[in-house]
């Protein structure tokens, strides 16, 4: 493959990917479930990282939004490539292992996997959580530089919890929004491809924002591209995120991925970075050096 791309940025682009979405997830939790004027009246603005919420967290710990995407990209380290058993197996043992949390639906899948080896659920209209989409950074990183290993990658680990047209069209939209940035591209050619989502299903619209964070995926989309593209960088973005509350680690870790692979490495506050678990940081980083030199980007490069 011809590249006129600079390696080195994508790979930084894509580390920040990933740390980012940690971020996110550890920034979020804090206030996870509660309202955006709860946080206001308790934080003012809310923009340090320092554990708590609902899940009792230590500062910098992370939750089942990170453990899952850790788990996609540990699969595809230890089998060497994508598998798909691989995944759910990793998916399995991470339930066993009494995660600090779990949502409803993933919960369904992995036992379903457990129970029966299904590695598919079946349609589901009411599986419109936000939990396939936010295991979408690993996913992203792994098929960069091609747009239908990255549909076909991102709907089948979507399907081992959360088979529903809406989340899939969200993972789809995320993973290009995600390769664009990576490429450097700018915020109005991924504004295009947000609002392709918006064409296709109007339950998207994020303008004018109802300032709803919900873990039903079209909210946590809706606020996650309004602070994306309002925010001027990764930190307005993240704290404008999640300050909404709602499912704020999931917004928060969904929008500091976008962020991260738009801003780069450069763009994290260091103060985010260095309060974020450093076993996690270490493995994030790790995580996304090696899912894209697998990439067929820079594979061959
Ligand atoms: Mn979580
Ligand atoms: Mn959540």
């Amino acid at each position: 493959m011809i590249n006129r791309y600079d390696p080195e940025d994508i790979c930084d682009r894509a580390r920040a990917a990933f740390l980012g979405f940690a971020i996110g997830d550890a920034l979020g939790a804090t206030v996870e479930f509660m309202t955006a004027s709860e946080i206001a009246a308790k934080y003012g603005r809310f923009r340090e990282i320092v554990g708590g919420g609902w899940l009792r967290l230590k500062p910098g710990a992370v939750t089942d939004d990170t453990q899952m995407a850790l788990c996609i990209a540990r699969a595809v380290r230890e089998h060497g490539g994508w598998s798909l058993p691989a995944i759910a197996e990793q998916f399995a043992a991470w339930l066993k292992s009494r995660p600090v949390d779990c949502g409803d639906t993933c919960r369904k899948g992995i036992r379903s996997y457990m129970l029966n080896g299904t590695l598919e659920v079946p349609p589901n209209e009411w599986d419109a959580g936000n939990g396939a989409a936010m295991r979408m950074a690993p996913v992203a990183l792994l098929t960069l530089g091609d747009r239908q290993l990255l549909e076909r990658y991102a709907l089948e680990q979507a399907h081992i919890t959360h088979n529903n047209p809406v989340s899939d069209a969200a993972c789809l939209c995320l993973g290009e929004m995600l390769h664009q940035a990576m490429l450097g591209e700018g915020k109005s050619r991924l504004r295009r491809t947000a609002d392709l989502l918006v064409n296709t299903y109007p339950t998207f619209c994020f303008e004018p924002y109802r300032g709803l964070a919900t873990g039903y995926v079209v909210d946590t989309i809706q606020t996650v591209f309004h602070w994306f593209f309002r925010g001027r960088n990764f930190e307005e973005s993240l704290v404008g995120t999640v300050n909404q509350g709602g499912d704020a680690d999931t917004t928060g870790a969904i929008c500091g991925m976008l962020a991260g692979a738009y801003y780069g490495m450069s763009g994290i506050p260091q103060r985010w970075v260095k309060r974020l678990d450093g076993d996690v940081a270490k493995e994030v980083l790790g995580m996304a050096d090696l899912m894209v030199r697998r990439s067929p980007l820079l594979a061959d490069s």
